[in-house]
């Protein structure tokens, strides 16, 4: 029988802690951003990264120079993660500095409709296991309002999405 009178047990931790729970995140990971250029990974949840995290990843590293990128991008991103759970998102090409953006100009690389990219307007990526052009109706279906351009060649494949006016075209 419990006596109601006895002084309280000593506090004891209620059980041993778990080293695996309690490092298990806090949300879980729905995809991993991969840059292209710098092989520098980024994990995406419904948290993370913030804005400024991703900004910052996405920077020009070969011309030192980064921008706030739109966040309407991110959340592209996430919204087509969710559907592609634990997938690698590699990003082509982020945010560009006008110097690299005339570099590639002259080169005649695609750069014309690319401009929003020097805005941080634009991100071009590929998602694993996902030809392009299904990436592309799963982002008419995301009811994308800006910019759409699919490169599916042999050499490039990749959307350019920016959120500038609304565009559609195919590259090449
Ligand atoms: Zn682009």
């Amino acid at each position: 029988m419990i006596d109601a009178a006895a002084a309280p047990a000593p506090s004891i931790d209620p059980s041993p802690v778990d080293l695996a729970a309690s490092t298990t995140p806090a949300t879980k990971t729905l995809a991993t951003i991969v840059h292209g250029h710098t092989q520098e990974t980024l994990a995406l949840t419904e948290d993370e990264p913030t804005i400024e995290r991703f900004s910052t990843f996405l920077a020009d590293h070969g011309y030192e120079q980064e921008t706030r990128i739109d966040p309407r991008l991110l959340d592209l991103l996430r919204t087509i993660a969710k559907k592609h759970e634990g997938t690698r998102i590699e990003i082509v090409s982020g945010y560009r500095s006008p110097k690299r953006n005339e570099v590639m100009r002259k080169k005649g690389r695609h750069v014309a409709s690319h401009s929003q990219h020097t805005l941080g307007m634009a991100i071009d990526f590929r998602v694993d296991g996902l030809a392009v052009p299904k990436l592309a109706a799963e982002i008419l279906q995301a009811k994308w309002q800006g910019g759409l351009g699919t490169y599916a060649g042999r050499r490039d494949r990749f959307v350019h999405v920016d959120t500038g006016p609304k565009r559609r075209w195919s590259g090449f």
